[in-house]
């Protein structure tokens, strides 16, 4: 087998889910189960439903027809700002997006009412991270513009951090949140069906018991796909970090010196590399690469292994410490974080096969 493949275990997709479910319904929340992280893969949005989150988060329209074509049926909701172009497609396909332009949502309503569709926004607030969101202090005249525009409903308020800032989720900046729902439920005399406070990085915060009652949405992808929260990527309770493997083929394996002869300039990604001399060592190359994978982003199962460096097609290791249990044609197994999982499920040269192991079967990840 020359392709590099990813193992899915669905099951364990499924038993985070509803861990993170079972969690965040003890404070009164719902969950999103967010996709994004494997291009809108069906499979992994059914697991996730199964595990009861109760719809479905895309940053992608394109993500979106592929989960609603193979008939996964539920609310969807848009997590991403709609583009003004796309407009016409995300009022016939979504039922609510995540929106801070006052110009996308009029031609959100516009398009809307064309479809006679009644087309949901939650209202995104910026409380410091400084990715997506109206500022706190525009909100109430934000709102004002909104209200009376037909074919739209305003069901919430949202907030996003630790995305661009790392801004922590804390009491102070989720009770910010809520100060501003109730402000615009008294102004306006609206009921917000949504207070969505956040992602993964929120879970440490509603464990400690401490997310204010008012929130009762959240948006989880990685915790759920990856089973960490994501403020120190640290395991997440009765949760599974292995869902989601990459297995490669060693394709070549000698012993060479770990300083290049000669006189040395640029990499092939423009990089000046900087070498240490540990004398000779037992190197293998396995057939994935930078147009796969983000190399950073990978962890060999086997700790005696450690990555020395990727160009487009070739990953490099170090497996001195493990020479003798390595062979040409062996397949390397990797760990992957965030940006691996979202390039190699990205990657066409990778492929992508569902197994299912029996449950309590964990494998151990290195840290
Ligand atoms: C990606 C995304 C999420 C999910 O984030 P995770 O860290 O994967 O839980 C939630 N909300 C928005 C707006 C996003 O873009």
């Amino acid at each position: 087998m020359t392709t590099p493949w990813i193992t899915i275990d669905l099951a364990k997709i499924t038993h985070n889910a509803r861990t993170i479910v079972h969690l965040c319904r003890q404070y009164g929340m719902t969950v999103t189960g967010v996709t994004k992280g494997t291009c809108g893969l069906p499979e992994v949005a059914r697991a996730m439903l199964r595990g009861g989150v109760v719809s479905i988060g895309e940053s992608r329209l394109k993500n979106i027809y592929r989960l609603t074509a193979s008939g996964v049926h539920t609310t969807y909701m848009l997590l991403r700002t709609p583009p003004l172009s796309e407009v016409q497609d995300i009022v016939t396909t979504v039922d609510i997006s995540l929106n801070a332009e006052v110009a996308v949502i009029a031609a959100l309503s516009e398009a809307a009412s064309r479809y006679s569709r009644v087309h949901g926004i939650i209202v995104m607030v910026d409380l410091g991270d400084l990715r997506e969101g109206v500022w706190p202090d525009d909100l109430l005249p934000f709102v004002r513009q909104i209200l009376p525009l037909p074919g739209i409903r305003i069901v919430g308020l949202g907030t996003n951090l630790s995305c661009y800032g790392g801004v922590i989720p804390s009491v102070d900046n989720m009770q910010q949140l809520v100060e501003r729902v109730d402000q615009i439920e008294r102004t306006f005399g609206l009921h917000l069906q949504y207070v969505s406070g956040g992602n993964s990085s929120a879970l440490p915060l509603i464990a400690a018991g401490k997310m204010p009652l008012r929130v009762n949405h959240m948006r989880i992808g990685e915790a759920i796909l990856l089973g960490r929260e994501t403020l120190q990527r640290t395991p997440w309770p009765a949760t599974f970090q292995d869902a989601f493997l990459l297995h490669a083929e060693v394709i070549e394996h000698k012993v060479k010196p770990s300083v290049p002869l000669g006189a040395t300039g640029q990499d092939a990604f423009g990089k000046t590399p900087v070498f240490v001399d540990h004398g000779t060592r037992d190197r293998v190359i396995v057939n994935i690469g930078r147009e796969d994978v983000d190399p950073a982003g990978l962890t060999p199962l086997d700790t005696r292994l450690s990555i020395l460096g990727a160009s487009s097609d070739h990953l490099l290791l170090d497996v001195t410490a493990a020479a003798g249990s390595i062979r040409l044609g062996d397949c390397l197994t990797f760990a992957m974080n965030y940006s691996a999982l979202l390039a190699a499920m990205t990657s066409p040269y990778v492929d992508k096969r569902y197994v299912s192991c029996p449950a309590g079967s964990m494998a151990s990840i290195p840290d």
